[in-house]
């Protein structure tokens, strides 16, 4: 049983890795950017509250957060195996997850801002399967052929405001589970199956 976090920056490829492990070991995933982004799409309150944090590249409060994924860990049991992905984001939210389960392991995903800067301004996601993939190879999904639509946040600007809240206040977690003896990193520079042949390793040897 596993439960994981994927750290790492907006653009880092936890969403890409988190669909490939799923794959793999059938695990709970929660993305708190999914969860927004659904919302959002059904304009629930939650959504619509989430919108302007979103837009500026600012964090949405913690104690939403919490309220959220608090739930969600209820829903299929905090001691089941999960992969949480775009949480935590904060100290606050780090705290409030370890008071409701423990993990197996943090995996951090290392990118340079220069080329987090790059990858966001060609990301493009299929409307229909949610895939992620690259306007400057593709125009319609890969995958399931459907069409392709650019994040709202993905502009430059919003992406330079998320660089920074990563860089202020969810880099810090890095110490946080260094020191717990959780993290485990990975060079997110290289091609996706790279750096899951590399996650796949971790995994591996974590899981007696
Ligand atoms: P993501 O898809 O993970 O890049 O998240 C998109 C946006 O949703 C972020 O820029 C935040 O505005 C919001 N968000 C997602 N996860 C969190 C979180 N754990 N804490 C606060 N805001 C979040």
């Amino acid at each position: 049983m596993m439960r994981l976090v994927l750290l790492g920056a907006p653009g880092a490829g936890k969403g890409t890795q988190a669909a490939l492990i799923k794959e793999r070991y059938d695990l709970a995933h929660v993305s708190t950017g999914d969860i927004f982004r659904e919302n959002l799409k059904n304009s629930t309150p939650l959504g619509l509250e989430a919108k302007k944090y979103m837009d500026a590249g600012q964090l949405v409060p913690d104690e939403t957060v919490m309220k959220m994924v608090g739930e969600k860990l209820a829903e299929f049991g905090a001691d089941n195996g999960f992969m949480l992905d775009g949480f935590p984001r904060t100290v606050a939210q780090a705290e409030f997850l370890e008071g409701k389960t423990k993990l197996d392991g943090v995996i951090l995903f290392n990118v340079s801002d220069e080329a987090i800067v790059k990858r966001l301004s060609s990301r493009a996601v299929c409307r229909s399967c949610g895939n992620v993939t690259n306007l400057a190879e593709h125009d319609k999904c890969p995958a399931c052929g459907e069409e392709l639509y650019v994040r709202d946040d993905d502009n430059e600007q919003t992406v330079r405001s998320r660089l920074k809240v990563f860089h202020e206040q969810t880099e810090p977690l890095i110490n946080f589970y260094r020191e717990r003896n959780l993290l485990h990193e990975v060079d997110a520079g290289q091609k996706p199956d790279e750096v899951f042949a590399c996650v796949l390793k971790l995994l591996n040897h974590d899981k007696n």
